[in-house]
Formats: C-alpha cells, structure tokens, sequence
C-alpha cells in the first residue's frame, strides 16, 4: 500500500488508533499524522484518541490533539484505523463508519481480515508503526518527528527490540530511522523505563500479591479500584507490570488485571510462546498477538481467574 496514493484527492482525513492508546498506538498515528500533513498540506487531517500517557508528550504535534472526539466534519473522505480493528477505536468508531472511504492498518493476528475497505493488515510486523514507515512511499518526506514518533511505536511494541516480533526487517527500519539523528537512548529512558515513584510502587505491589497456579506454569496479579485509589494512580500507571509477572522463572503464561468496574476487569495476558494468548482473548471477545493479548472480563476476580485457566490449561495439555 501506498498511502499517499489512497488519500491524496482528500479533503478531510481522520485517523484514530485503539482505546487506551500505547507507545505504537499514539507513535503510528502521530508519524502518520506529522506525514500527511506534510504530503497533503491542503487537506484538514484531524487525529482522534484517548488522551495518552504523559510521556507521549515529546512527540511533535502532539499538543494539536483535543481528545473530545469532537470532529471537523460529520463525513470525513478518509477515515484511517491505526493499530486496531474499528471496534477498538472507541468514539471515532461512528466517524470511521460514515467515512467515504476506510482504510485499516494494523499488525493484529485477531484483525486477520481488517476492517476497512482498504486494509494494510501484517500480522508477522512488529508493530502498526513499521507499517507506516511501509506505506510511505516517498521517504524523502521522512523527517526526525516522524522518524522520532515511529521509532517509538516500535520500542513500545518489541520491548526495545526484544520481543520475537522484533524482525530484521524491524530493525533495518529502526536503524534507518535513527539515522534522523533524535536522541534515541533519551528517548527510551524516557517513554519506556523510567517509572514514577508511585508507578514502582504499584508494580511492587502487584509483584507482592502475584500467585502462581498451574505447577507454576501460570502467574496472576490484580488491582482494584481501591488500590489505584489509593495511590491516585490510572490504567497508564499499570504499563510494564504484567510483562515484569512473566519474567517469573518457570512461568509461560502471566495474567494481570485492573479492576474497571464492580464485576468488571480490563486483563492482560503475555506468554512465552508456549500459550497463544490472543486465542484465549478472542475466546472471551478480546484479541491480541500470540504474545501479548488482551481483553475485558465480566464477574469476580476468582471467576475470572478460573475462566481463563480452563481456556489456558487446554493449550497446555
Ligand atoms: P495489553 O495487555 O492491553 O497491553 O494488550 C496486549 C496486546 O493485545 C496489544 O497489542 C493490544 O493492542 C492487544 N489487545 C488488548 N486488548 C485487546 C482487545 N480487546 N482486542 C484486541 N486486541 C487487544
Ligand atoms: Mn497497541
Ligand atoms: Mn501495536
């Protein structure tokens, strides 16, 4: 795909990304956004998402970004789904759907089909951010914020290269990216490692309370509402704690949930590829990657728990 060539008759272009954006998330819509606007200087590009954690905030442009989901028009020409299928898009959803046209990239093995009318959808790519640098087809447009925004998205996703999405192609990429000349290892400090106080002291917790079930092949920790009441902490405050749980030795599966609501959690699986976490996801109406899944869960912590060891425990017979 070149996406230039998709949008470039447009007037209106909208992009949005999944809800409770991530590093990719906000890393691919911004590069895009920073891309087009450069490309397409006469057409009103508006990006729409949640407002994203506070260390997104060195990405340029990024201060444009109302947040209210409040459109330039009722029916944009183009509308683009970034790092999700459209259901995940939250209240851009209805702007996506009214769009002359919808184009869908993402990198989702449960978002197989994509969901727009053109779809760009590459499981086997690290992250939605790689695919925007494929989509660009001049790369002379590339400047250090686009270069800057994308090489975000792409540590968030691979853990700093360490994931096994993380490809040669991911990294011919990111070296080329770099070549911008950003301050890189600021960078990774900065967005992916470094933790508040309050951030460490949650994850401190989390690691406390984990119980390990399964013969220890399964580790699981939870944090209710009270708990992130408590230290005044929201879900950007959780980032890192359920792949910190599956650095557990002995464990291939590592389950981590927040409390969303009285009976409802918003959980997070990762695996070491002995469990395909994003079939247990999708079992319940979530999704993901092999690795790293996600999905939304109705009932009590105990309910839950024992709900997705069933699904989990069949894989690993
Ligand atoms: P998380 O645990 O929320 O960090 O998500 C892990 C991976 O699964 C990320 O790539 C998410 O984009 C994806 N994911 C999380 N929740 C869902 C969902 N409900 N549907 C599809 N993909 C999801
Ligand atoms: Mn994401
Ligand atoms: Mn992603």
């Amino acid at each position: 795909m070149n996406i230039y060539e998709e949008v470039k008759d447009a007037k209106t272009i909208g992009i949005s990304g999944h809800i409770r954006p991530d590093g990719d998330c906000v890393g691919s819509c911004m590069g895009l956004y920073l891309y087009l606007k450069k490309v397409c200087p006469a057409a009103a590009i508006q990006v729409m998402i949640e407002r994203p954690a506070d260390v997104f905030s060195c990405i340029r442009g990024i201060e444009e970004i109302s947040y209210d989901f409040k459109p330039i028009t009722e029916k944009f020409d183009v509308y683009i789904a970034l790092d999700s299928e459209k259901s995940r898009i939250g209240e851009a959803e209805k702007f996506f759907d009214q769009a002359e046209k919808r184009i869908n990239i993402d990198h989702h093995i449960s978002n197989a089909g994509g969901s727009g009318d053109v779809n760009y959808v590459v499981p086997t790519a690290s992250s939605a951010s790689e695919l925007v640098y494929d989509v660009i087809g001049d790369k002379s447009a590339i400047d250090a914020d686009i270069a800057k925004a994308l090489y975000i998205g792409i540590i968030h996703d691979t853990g700093v290269f360490q994931y096994s999405n993380t490809s040669p192609k991911t990294m011919k990429i990111a070296a080329e990216l770099i070549s911008y000349g950003f301050d890189f290892p600021e960078l990774i400090d900065k967005t992916f490692y470094e933790k508040t106080y309050v951030q460490n002291q949650i994850l401190g917790r989390a690691l406390l309370e984990s119980i390990l079930f399964m013969d220890g092949k399964c580790i699981v920790s939870m944090i209710d509402k009270k708990t992130m009441a408590f230290y005044n902490a929201d879900s950007h405050d959780l980032e890192g704690i359920v792949s910190q749980l599956r650095c557990t030795k002995g464990v291939v599966c590592a389950i981590f949930m927040y409390q969303t609501d009285t009976l409802e959690y918003k959980v997070s699986l990762r695996s070491n590829g002995a469990v395909d976490v994003a079939k247990v996801a999708s079992f319940f109406g979530g999704g993901g990657h092999v690795r790293a899944a996600g999905v939304t869960m109705q009932g009590t912590f105990y309910d839950i728990v024992n709900n997705l060891s069933a699904q989990i425990e069949k894989q690993l017979k």
